[in-house]
């Protein structure tokens, strides 16, 4: 969501008449977008605006913070940082041209919330990449599982009306775009405004744009993926078989204490139905360790869960108490030392899982979409495939921003490696 949001952002200043700049040093207007999901994010920020300081002082650079940082703490963020220039949050990014550098040097504040959908230019968005775009398709959410600060920084769930997205789409197509990524906080809640249509429907609307060749989709909310969508999954050729279906643990107790609203089992359930809808299909998910009062028995069922369902791919996280929720009111009482080797053991085990997962794939050819180059050598290609795998790959021709087959050679635990391979023609 905040690399959606940074997007709409530049654009906008762009449009203002402004230009980028390579460096913060050369910068007049340093805008930071921040994430307030934890409290390491947080603690970023400030080191962050520590050094941007001394770009002040010496030549005045105007600085602001954007985003859930922002949202959350308000004009309390000034007492921390008295030289900022600005502080508006997610919901009011629409106003950020008003605090161009031509107009006044007077401190800004923009944090209410509209309980509208607001549409944003979106011809105007600076879009990194030339061939996969990001749709925002609903703001805000519902749910309140107690570790987690986004309703407060968010707000409620508010959804953009089908019409505008499709418009979108079918602009991203027009302009040689071949992957759409459909965003929001819990995209399976969303309800067309006007129409009521589900994201069901909305799936099977983006499906029909022509020269859109893979669709994907995130976050999804366990408790609101109901057989409807895994159907219109299958339905959909051009929806990938890649699902991020976050669990937070494998115990329905933390489960019920995380106010998740569903338990372990009808958790699996869900996975079942997926894998037996769509067996070729990658999951992933997010797990917390340490949340307050996990006990080891409760730890042993996440630990039991990754190996039962064997992921492509997790995100995992210590927990932190984030300021306003239920859970910050509980004693935050695992410690530390055993939070980070909670971590450390969910990781072993699912490093070990990639690894096996990833060999299996080795002599496969696979159609990959070819994004940049390897952060780590130049001369690599690098790209995703359908399951959302990372694959770097050599081809002896450019391939920047094409679909493009290849030939599995050798895996990591976090990335496979390949080279371009010839296929008669393309499939999913
Ligand atoms: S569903 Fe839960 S974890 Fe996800 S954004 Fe909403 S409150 Fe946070």
């Amino acid at each position: 969501m905040n690399t959606s949001d940074s997007e709409h952002i530049a654009g906008m200043l762009l449009a203002s008449g402004l230009t980028a700049s390579p460096t913060p040093e050369e910068s007049d207007l340093i805008i930071v977008n921040t994430c307030a999901v934890r409290e390491k994010s947080e603690e970023k920020l400030y080191s962050l605006l520590g050094r941007l300081e001394s770009l002040k002082e010496k030549k005045g650079t105007i600085i602001g913070v954007v985003g859930c940082v922002a949202q959350l703490h308000r004009s309390k963020l000034w007492d921390k940082k008295p030289s900022l220039d600005f502080i508006i949050g997610p919901d009011n990014y629409g106003k950020i041209s008003q605090i161009i550098p031509s107009q006044t040097r007077k401190k800004v504040l923009f944090t209410e919330w509209s309980p509208e959908w607001r549409d944003q230019p979106v011809q105007q968005i600076k879009r990194d990449s030339k061939v996969s775009a990001y749709i925002t398709i609903m703001e805000g959410c519902n749910n309140f599982c107690s570790y987690c600060v986004v309703p407060f920084t968010r707000g409620r769930e508010k959804y953009r009306p089908i019409p505008s997205i499709l418009e979108e789409a079918e602009e991203l197509a027009s302009k040689g775009y071949k992957e759409i990524q459909l965003l929001g906080q819990n995209v399976n809640s969303y309800i067309d405004p006007e129409t009521g249509d589900n994201f069901a429907a909305l799936l099977e609307n983006i499906n029909k744009i022509a020269s859109i060749e893979w669709i994907r989709f995130i976050t999804s909310h366990p408790k609101n993926f109901i057989d409807e969508i895994a159907y219109a999954m299958k339905k959909a050729n051009k929806v990938c078989h890649q699902l991020h279906l976050p669990i937070q643990s494998g115990s329905t107790s933390v489960l019920q204490r995380m106010n998740r609203g569903y338990s372990r089992e009808e958790y699996l359930e869900k996975i079942d139905l997926l894998r037996n809808l769509m067996p070729d299909i990658h999951l992933s998910t997010d797990i917390i360790v340490g949340f307050p009062g996990e006990t080891q028995v409760e730890f042993q069922e996440t630990l039991g869960l990754l190996a039962n369902v064997r992921y492509t791919n997790i995100f995992s996280f210590r927990y932190s108490p984030r300021p306003q929720t239920a859970a910050a009111k509980k004693e935050d009482n695992i410690a530390f030392e055993e939070k980070k080797n909670r971590l450390i053991q969910v990781q072993a085990l699912q490093r070990k899982i990639q690894l096996e997962k990833n060999k299996s794939l080795i002599g496969q050819t696979q159609k990959i979409l070819c994004t940049g180059i390897s952060k780590k050598d130049p001369h690599v290609y690098t790209g995703r495939n359908a399951g959302y795998q990372v694959v770097n790959f050599n081809s002896p021709n450019d391939v920047f921003d094409q679909f493009i087959w290849v030939k599995i050679l050798s895996c990591g635990p976090y990335s496979l490696f390949g080279e371009k391979a010839e296929f008669p023609s393309f499939s999913r």
